[in-house]
């Protein structure tokens, strides 16, 4: 089936000209893939032939799919109880005492059934994808034993094998999260039953996570897999994790608000993006802001997460975590959008086949009740979106 979609303000996010945007821009859609990308004048007549089915979309905007690209989107349970017993003054001992924390979500998750998990999941996966998300990350990270580690990954893979070829596609994640240092050993061997369940091995560099050692350990033994890595670094302090991570041609290097210098260079040189979860920073209170400067200076792609998960950032809007890109790290409108597209394309090894409107590249795009793609950063607490394709299929929201 051959689709056009036309009469759109096409922001392709391609090439280097503003937005890569298009006035009056068509695409043409066959099968799940972009056959054609352009102004609509310049459609040639050979494809405009070919034609079965035509949309115009009076003038709106349409951006490719947006990409949340750190989630962690499966578990049990939530933690609302402890954000309580949080504001009423009670301490970390307490809240542990009165089994919050992490631990609190690890025991929730080993409960849960298969489609506990995957019914809870899906929900929140619906939630996003009203809003224009077509791609996603899902990290296991919350089992901690191999079976249960597998589990978590099955129900990720579960939802991006959706009965409805418009739902998004799920990239099942690794082994991520906050496992304690103690864990580290257990995450590896996860990793090595269940290839097929992982595309990549994450891991938690911090004091109260990996060590850099343990670190080093997890990322061999995804090497010997060829399964490529990313981490959660200098979230809390400077471990030198983004470095250690960038010796292993990592994928991403996520929060980075304690990222040095020293770390801004490796990720340069290595190609890794960062990933900046503002949900976490605004969550958790934070006032150490990352080193976009440094950033940009080094020329390293930002890219933009929600980091969706019970503990620390328990958002499910990435339209709100674009503008919290501008206004808490002050990346520009057309950063933010970059950050949750054509970069976090490429923070998922994607980049070839997501992310930007071009030909041959996948038909997932998004169409706003907007005129300008600067509004999808002003904006805040609403959502605009108005129909979501996904690998050619408009997804049908109820
Ligand atoms: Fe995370």
């Amino acid at each position: 089936m051959t689709i056009l979609w036309r009469n759109a303000r096409l922001a392709t996010m391609a090439g280097t000209s503003p937005y890569g945007l298009i006035e009056r821009g068509a695409l043409l859609v066959d099968g799940d893939a972009l056959d054609w990308v352009g102004p609509e004048s310049a459609l040639p007549r050979a494809l405009a032939k070919m034609v079965e089915e035509e949309h115009d979309l009076g003038g709106a905007l349409v951006t490719p799919g947006l990409i949340d690209c750190h989630t962690h989107l499966v578990y049990g349970g939530q933690r609302a109880r402890e954000f309580e017993l949080r504001l009423n003054g009670a301490s970390y001992e307490e809240i542990a005492r009165a089994g919050g924390g992490i631990r609190s979500t690890v025991a929730a998750t080993r409960a849960a059934s298969d489609d506990a998990l995957y019914l809870a999941a899906a929900q929140r996966l619906a939630t996003l994808e009203r809003e224009g998300v077509t791609t996603i990350e899902i990290k296991s990270g919350y089992g901690l034993t191999r079976d249960d580690e597998a589990r978590m990954l099955r129900v990720a893979r579960r939802l991006g094998e959706q009965p409805s070829p418009g739902r998004p596609k799920t990239v099942a994640g690794p082994l991520g999260g906050r496992a304690r240092s103690d864990r580290g050993p257990t995450f590896t061997r996860a990793a090595t039953v269940r290839t097929t369940l992982v595309d990549a091995v994450d891991a938690f560099c911090e004091r109260i996570g990996f060590t850099p050692a343990q670190t080093r350990r997890v990322f061999a033994a995804a090497r010997e897999l060829h399964l490529p890595v990313k981490l959660h670094a200098e979230q809390l302090s400077d471990q030198h994790g983004a470095a250690l991570a960038a010796e292993f041609g990592a994928l991403s290097c996520d929060h980075l608000e304690y990222l040095g210098d020293d770390g801004v260079q490796a990720m340069a040189a290595a190609g890794s993006v960062a990933v900046l979860l503002p949900g976490a920073y605004y969550f958790l209170r934070e006032t150490r802001l990352p080193p976009v400067q440094a950033l940009r200076d080094a020329g390293v792609p930002i890219a933009i997460a929600s980091d969706h998960n019970p503990g620390s950032s328990p958002a499910l809007s990435l339209l709100l975590m674009i503008n919290m890109a501008c206004t808490l790290f002050r990346l520009t409108p057309e950063e933010a959008l970059r950050g949750v597209t054509q970069h976090a394309a490429r923070a998922l090894g994607l980049a070839s086949t997501r992310g930007t409107l071009e030909t041959a590249k996948r038909a997932d795009f998004a169409v706003w009740a907007l005129e300008h793609p600067n509004e999808l950063a002003y904006w805040f607490g609403h959502n605009p979106c108005r129909r979501v394709v996904c690998g050619g299929v408009e997804v049908a929201h109820e």
